[in-house]
């Protein structure tokens, strides 16, 4: 089954309203097998609310629209269905009922304009509205259903389950969803490994999203049966981090600090942070996890040169020869941090964050990550980007940092799993 979403309201299109109705109903709707193709937003005009139901009719089995019920003279859904239908306004004694109930239970006074509510095209059927004023309006083409809700976010969910619902289910169909979190990767190469999987005619379907240069790998499985639905997804969870391997690091909505949490509680390990260029970020990520004292020892921020060798150890020639933002630098700064806080593992950060600062050799972007650890201590380059903001770079920073402790926390575990 196809649905249009329609919201209605100036506020909408203004922006001074964000419309969160049209995506709880997208997903509400998913989740009972119906695939919503399109969402439209029109502001109050009569017109442009009769053209947009006009649309929806002729594109889907199903029209779901929220918002232009009220009593004001800007609120034209009725009247725009109206001419839709071609149809004219009639009053609804159901309708006026209705209001008349929730007015005396409410114990308000009733204007004459609450009346108007009670106006709905010919041939139309009355929602109730439990938790409002304004009863919605239902209409059956030959080929499409068409549900007018209110706006006002409480009142249209209450009548979405109340009334669309019931009316919904007798296909049967599941719709199940996981979504796998992945980082280390660019969403091109992550596309690459999926291509044939990101099909749309698939079921599962699979899709990926990045933000902040997180991925997020959304599968999306349909059937007629639980079991089978539940089957189609775990089967292609499986399939998808057998392509991406350790680049997965959790499920839903965990983050890199989760993964790392897991690990490091798993194998009884402490780490200790060294920050310049991230001035910190780092240490807050990781004590965003409840319980991470158990395994983070805390941080040190070293922005100066002079904290550096004061607070790490870090000598002043190093400096000297190879600059703050060096690769012997950041090794210096994690091995001084390892030694000082008697952790197992030290992370270092420093890097040119920008905006100014840079030199050709040396790029807004570049940071220098080091790892040290009981046996060794591990630095890489990264250079991520004159494009980014000072804002961005440091989050990379801090993310890739996490992630190197991760992927080497993996490296010990037996199965590698996540
Ligand atoms: P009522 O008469 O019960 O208020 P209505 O259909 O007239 O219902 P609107 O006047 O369109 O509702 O909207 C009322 C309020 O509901 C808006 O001011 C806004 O806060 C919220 N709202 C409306 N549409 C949306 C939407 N699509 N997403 C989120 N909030 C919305």
């Amino acid at each position: 089954m196809k649905a249009v979403v329609i919201s209605v309201g100036e506020e909408l299109v203004s922006g001074a309203c964000v419309d969160t109705n049209t995506a709880w109903l997208s997903l509400a709707l998913a989740a009972h097998g119906v695939v919503t193709i399109r969402h439209v937003t029109v502001g109050d005009d009569v017109t442009d609310i009769a053209t947009a139901f006009r649309q929806a009719m002729s594109d889907a089995d199903l029209v779901v629209s929220t918002g232009g019920l009220g009593p004001t003279p800007d609120d034209l859904t009725r009247q725009g269905l109206a001419d839709a239908l071609r149809q004219p306004l009639e009053h609804s004694t159901e309708a006026e009922q209705q209001i008349r109930a929730l007015f005396e239970r409410w114990q308000r006074t009733l204007h004459e304009s609450n009346l108007v509510q009670a106006l709905i095209p010919h041939g139309c059927a009355v929602l109730e509205n439990p938790r409002g004023t304004a009863p919605g309006i239902a209409h059956d083409t030959a080929r499409c259903r068409v549900f007018v809700l209110p706006g006002v976010p409480i009142e249209m969910k209450t009548m979405y389950e109340q009334h669309i619902v019931p009316r919904l289910s007798g296909g049967g169909a599941v719709t199940l969803r996981a979504e796998l979190r992945c980082y280390g990767m660019s969403e091109a190469e992550l596309g690459e490994r999926l291509a044939d999987m990101m099909a749309r005619n698939r079921n599962p379907l699979v899709g990926t999203t990045a933000s902040g240069a997180v991925l997020t790998v959304r599968i999306t499985a349909r059937s007629c049966s639980e079991s089978e639905a539940l089957r189609l997804l775990d089967a292609e969870q499986a399939e998808v981090r057998r392509r991406i391997g350790q680049g997965v690091f959790g499920v839903g909505e965990e983050e890199l600090e989760d993964a790392l949490a897991k690990l490091l509680t798993a194998q009884g390990r402490t780490v200790a942070t060294a920050e310049s260029c991230t001035g910190g970020l780092l240490a807050q990520r990781l004590t965003n996890v409840p319980g991470s004292s158990a395994y983070f020892f805390g941080g040190m921020i070293c922005y100066a040169d002079q904290a550096k060798t004061d607070l790490l150890g870090v000598s002043v020639e190093l400096i000297e020869v190879h600059g703050a933002v060096s690769e012997p630098v950041a090794v210096a700064m994690a091995q001084g941090c390892r030694a000082r806080a008697g952790s197992d593992f030290a992370i270092s950060t420093t890097g040119i964050a920008g905006p100014s600062g840079g030199r050709p050799e040396k790029p807004v972007g570049l940071v220098f990550i080091a790892l040290a650890s009981p046996t060794a201590c591990e630095a890489r380059r990264f250079l991520f980007g004159e494009h980014l903001t000072r804002c961005e770079i440091r989050d990379r920073a801090a993310k890739t940092a996490m992630n190197m402790l991760r992927l080497h926390l993996l490296r010990r575990e037996p199965t590698g799993q996540t």
